[in-house]
């Protein structure tokens, strides 16, 4: 992993350099869809020693910094995934069988405002819009 890079985006948004952060980053970042906090700690496990607690308030902190997205997928758990520089909000699908969750193609600028014009005077931080059904691999 380019730990460079890693280091430099931690130092950018005012966060504390550790490994445990360090390599939990590096796995968000190279993740396609949201992980709920078990299987992201199970995978930095992987790299090093690191406690689920740990990871979970590593994962509160990139919250609060916009690293990371929260995404509540339907059984209640919260998942976590990497906010992409420049990247627009998407929907998600989630499978009502295997409850995987899928990344859809993100919003076109006018979808984008269409759904901020929705909440009016109120000052929209995200957007989250989740389709729920049945994936491919299920039907
Ligand atoms: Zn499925
Ligand atoms: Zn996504």
């Amino acid at each position: 992993m380019n730990n460079n890079e890693i280091k430099e985006e931690l130092r950018e948004k005012g966060i504390k350099n550790t490994k445990a952060k360090g390599i939990l980053l590096h796995i968000l970042k190279n993740t396609q869809g949201p992980l709920d906090v078990n299987t992201l700690h199970g995978e930095c496990q992987k790299e090093t020693s690191v406690n689920l607690v740990t990871v979970y308030r590593s994962l509160q902190q990139f919250h609060e910094r916009e690293l990371v997205q929260e995404f509540l997928a339907k059984d209640g758990v919260v998942q976590y995934e990497y906010i992409h520089q420049g990247s627009r909000a998407h929907p998600h699908f989630q499978c009502e069988k295997c409850n995987k969750v899928l990344c859809l193609g993100e919003l076109g600028f006018d979808d984008a405002l269409h759904f901020s014009n929705m909440a009016k005077q109120h000052k929209v931080n995200s957007i989250n819009i989740t389709l729920n059904g049945v994936c491919e691999q299920c039907l």
